[in-house]
This record gives structure tokens, C-alpha cells and sequence, in this order.
């Protein structure tokens, strides 16, 4: 989107321990010069990497996020983590609502919103993740399937400077299916349309970002696509070299 600074974020999952860091150091020393100027860089890390994948890539223009965070600030919530810690631990972003915290944890569009509320008040940018399942899509809802998924998860208020908008169509995470060229460019011009009739003129440079098998190889045709203002890449986000190579796409 003309204006808009696209992102290339990666999102380890449950993925990653001490050694892992090396990859991310390497993501840093790569993410310089002509792709830094093109492109941002984040990779979201488990909570446990946080604080250490801060400081590994500290100097770099490379940032940190968590892939989850609880709508509280604190309290009695064992095993849960707040938006607050993460950027205590180094995080400027948290992914919320990915398909896989939706599937595993019974996340609805409600709790999603709570959760970027969340992340707004601990001082994080909020990646929510929308997306249809493969049965939504081959029952011709997929385009309302993310317009209710959009009402439900965005809270008012969202913009740029706030939030991320993640398209993940849940049969392409993991799979190495990707939506046509021509699907995708439905999905964003709708995003972008109903962001605009919710969000008013505040939405117009929020970064919409596809997600779902982006590789090295088919990097640079998906992020081509109007509206696709960068990329939430998974498995290829554990390997330097994949997620530099899908960084090229902007070079
Ligand atoms: C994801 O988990 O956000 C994702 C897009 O995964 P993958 O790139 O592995 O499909």
C-alpha cells in the first residue's frame, strides 16, 4: 500500500530454546542496509526467548514480540503472561489471536479484542490474526467469516501506530497451500474496505499483513499483491536464511 512501511514478522510458535538465538542473531546482522530501508523486521518468540532474543538482537533494527498475552495486567492467572512483562522483557509487539490460540484455547473474537486492549495499555503493538478455515472457504463465507472476525477482535481505537492486522487463512498456516494470487487480493481490498468503514480514515495506514506458507520462493509474489503490506511467516521464521530470503522481496 502506497505510504506504508511493510513488515515482515515471524512468529516461532512453540519453537526454540537458548540455542535458537544464534538464528536471530543472524536475522539481525542480515536485516541491514537496502532491507532495513525497504522493510521492518519483528519476530515474535516464545515468552520463555523474550528477554534474551531482546538482547540478542539490541543494535539491530530487528524487534521483539510475544505470541500471546492475557487481557489482565496480573493477578491469579497461573501460566498466564502479561502484555505488561513482555515489553518488560524487551517486547514492542504481541501476536493475538492467532488461529492456533483460537483452535487450542477456545479464543473468541471477544477475548481477542480484550487481549489487544491489553497489549495497548502494557505499551505493545497488537498483531491480531484473522482468517477462514478451509470449510468457511469452500462455503463461499470466507469474506464474512472476516468481516465478523474483524467487528469482533479490532476495538475502536485501533490505527496504525497500535495494531497489525494479520490475514491467516487457517488451511494455508503449516500446510504449504497458499490462497490464488486473485483470492488474496479479494481478502485484502475487503479487509482494507471494512477497516475503513469501522476505523474511519485511522486505518488507512495499518499494515495488513498475509500470512500462511510464505517461503522464499513465493515471497515475492504474495507480497506484490495490492494491500499486502508485509508478511507473518511461521516455520520459515526458525531459519536466518528463509526469513532473509522472504525479506528480499523487498530489496
Ligand atoms: C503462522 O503461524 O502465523 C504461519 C503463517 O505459519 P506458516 O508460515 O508456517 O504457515
Amino acid at each position: 500500500t502506497p505510504g506504508i512501511r511493510p513488515l515482515v514478522a515471524g512468529n516461532w510458535k512453540m519453537n526454540g530454546t537458548r540455542d535458537s538465538l544464534a538464528e536471530l542473531r543472524a536475522i539481525g546482522e542480515g536485516f541491514r542496509g537496502d532491507l532495513d530501508a525497504k522493510a521492518e523486521a519483528l519476530v515474535c518468540v516464545p515468552a520463555t526467548l523474550v528477554s534474551r532474543a531482546a538482547e540478542a538482537v539490541a543494535g539491530s533494527p530487528v524487534s521483539v514480540g510475544g505470541e500471546d498475552c492475557h487481557a489482565r495486567e496480573n493477578g491469579a492467572h497461573t501460566g498466564d503472561i502479561s502484555a505488561e512483562m513482555l515489553k518488560d522483557a524487551g517486547a514492542s509487539h504481541v501476536i493475538v489471536g492467532h488461529s492456533e490460540r483460537r483452535t487450542d484455547h477456545g479464543e473468541d473474537d471477544a477475548l481477542v479484542n480484550a487481549k489487544a486492549l491489553a497489549a495497548w495499555r502494557g505499551g505493545l503493538v497488537a498483531v491480531i490474526c484473522i482468517g477462514e478455515t478451509r470449510t468457511e472457504r469452500e462455503a463461499g463465507r470466507a469474506l464474512d467469516v472476516l468481516s465478523s472476525q474483524l467487528a469482533g477482535s479490532v476495538p475502536d481505537g485501533a490505527g496504525a501506530v497500535n495494531t497489525v492486522i494479520a490475514y491467516e487463512p487457517v488451511w494455508a498456516i503449516g500446510t504449504g497451500l497458499t490462497p490464488t494470487i486473485a483470492d488474496v487480493a479479494q481478502a485484502h481490498a475487503h479487509i482494507r474496505k471494512q477497516l475503513a468503514a469501522k476505523l474511519g480514515p485511522a486505518s488507512s495506514a495499518m499494515r495488513i499483513l498475509y500470512g500462511g506458507s510464505v517461503k522464499p520462493g513465493n515471497a515475492a509474489e504474495l507480497l506484490g499483491i495490492a494491500n499486502v503490506d508485509g508478511a507473518l511467516v511461521g516455520g520459515a521464521s526458525l531459519k536466518a536464511t528463509d526469513f532473509l530470503g522472504i525479506a528480499q522481496a523487498y530489496r
